[in-house]
């Protein structure tokens, strides 16, 4: 059995750290090359407003610590979290209309939804699975299934499937709707969810190169070649656990070519955007429900996170995904703060105070990322693509990161998982 001299990893974000850690803890010649000059990738903890706030990742999404290794993570490093829910209770959920009075929608209401949606949904599966999301809705409602519940019931449902699928609903898939089957609750880390990433950089940290952008990697020979500016580094077997923006993108060329399959994949898979207007006001004019949903067709935003009991100071944060998440960053900053004051004037009149800082994350354009997150495209058959995304090729060349995660993709915990996915494909391959 060959035996395998280095493993290097690009990247460092969860994906990355994961099998890194792996490897090294088995006996393994690893290192990691990070373009950025940070590790954590899309878990990213801003705190230039004075306060740490998620400008990726942002909960800890089913807080089952028997299922999810992120939650183990946190239990072991003693981590203080904030209990919420996106998927479930409306509980969670306050929802305006434009002028800013109360609608009352009830959890029975949005299950009756749910159920009838799914049934369809269901049978869309079978009979038409290239049906989308807004089709999905438009041919239930038009059945005059849904005609029993407030119009901003179902407004709700949709501003919480796009904002999970960062993409809007006539790009998303049916497939979509049964992914969070067997949720738990979700958690927000206090102190900032980057936590998480520098639990792995402590066994780590002498192995991590930052600043080093790779351009190129060549794979014909039995050592692998892996260009950095003017740095070559050699190893036997790499993980490339790059964005799937960054590998639409063609950010990292591969001689020879990565196989057609793989091609495919990468071009056919679905990549949303989710970008978040954060701002910090000089006192809280909002109630205590964690999501706010103003039922406003013409918003620009899908819903605003109450930010306080996660940060314990005034902050709301403004939610937008899809096309109208790439329009905003055409814009200047104060354009888009002013949009979302105007749609809070709108909504708490002279109630909202003073502005005191903010902070716009602009992820289809940040560098060696590109985009927020995979999803379930309609008309494709995203488990298909995703697993020939995670396929290695020759036995040397591995792809990790949240979009080769087959069954379920986007999460931080896939994302951990495919990294130690590929760890162990090494092991197998390669005892030591
Ligand atoms: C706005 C937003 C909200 C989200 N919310 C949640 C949430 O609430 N819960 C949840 O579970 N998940 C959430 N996610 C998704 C989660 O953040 C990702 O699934 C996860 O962080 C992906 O990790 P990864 O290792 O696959 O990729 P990344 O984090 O993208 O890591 C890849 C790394 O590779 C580096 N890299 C790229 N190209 C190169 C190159 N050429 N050379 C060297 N290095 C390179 C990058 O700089 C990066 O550090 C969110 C993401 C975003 C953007």
């Amino acid at each position: 059995m060959t035996k395998i001299k280095k493993v290097l990893v690009i990247g460092a974000g969860i994906s990355g750290l994961a099998a890194a850690k792996n490897l090294n803890d088995s006996g393994y010649d690893v290192t990691i090359l990070e373009a950025k000059d940070r590790i954590g990738g899309r878990l990213y903890t801003d705190r230039s407003l004075g306060v740490p706030l998620e400008v990726g990742a942002n909960w800890i999404h089913d807080n089952n610590p028997k299922t999810n290794p992120i939650m183990k993570i946190k239990e072991e490093l003693g981590l203080k979290s904030h209990q919420c829910s996106l998927a479930g209770s409306v509980a969670y959920f306050e929802v305006l209309d434009k002028e800013g009075n109360k609608i009352e929608i009830s959890n029975n209401d949005l299950e009756k939804i749910e159920f009838r949606i799914g049934i369809f949904a269901y049978l869309a599966k079978y009979l038409r699975p290239s049906t989308n999301l807004s089709e999905l809705f438009t041919f239930v409602k038009k059945l005059g299934l849904l005609s029993f519940v407030k119009e901003e019931a179902l407004f709700v449902l949709i501003q919480k499937i796009a904002l999970e699928q960062a993409e809007d609903p006539e790009k998303i898939s049916i497939e979509a709707l049964f992914e969070h089957e067997g949720f738990e609750n979700d958690e927000a880390i206090i102190g900032g969810y980057d936590q998480i990433a520098y639990y792995f950089e402590k066994e780590l940290h002498n192995k991590i190169i930052l600043n080093s952008p790779i351009e190129h990697i060549n794979y014909e020979q039995d050592t692998i070649k892996v260009f950095c500016d003017n740095e070559i580094y050699e190893a036997n077997a790499v993980i490339v656990t790059a964005s799937l923006g960054v590998l639409k993108k063609e950010v990292i060329k591969f001689t020879p070519e990565l196989p057609i399959e793989k091609k495919q994949s990468i071009k056919k898979l679905g990549w949303g955007t989710l970008n978040k207007v954060m701002l910090k006001f000089a006192h809280k004019f909002w109630s205590d429900t964690d999501f706010i949903v103003i039922a406003n067709k013409e918003s620009n935003f899908h819903a605003w996170i109450n930010e306080e009991p996660v940060c314990k100071e005034p902050v709301i944060v403004a939610t937008i995904a899809g096309k109208n998440a790439k329009k905003l960053e055409n814009k200047t900053d104060e354009e888009v703060v002013l949009t979302a004051l105007n749609e809070l004037k709108a909504v708490y009149g002279s109630k909202v105070s003073e502005l005191d800082s903010y902070y716009i994350s602009k992820w289809s354009l940040e560098p060696y990322i590109y985009g927020s997150y995979s999803t379930n495209k309609a008309g494709e058959n995203s488990q298909l693509l995703r697993k020939q995304l995670s396929t290695p090729v020759n036995s040397k060349l591995f792809f990790a990161g949240e979009a080769t995660s087959v069954k379920v993709a986007g999460y931080l915990q896939m994302a951990l998982q495919s990294g130690v996915r590929e760890a162990e494909n090494i092991k197998k391959l390669y005892p030591n």
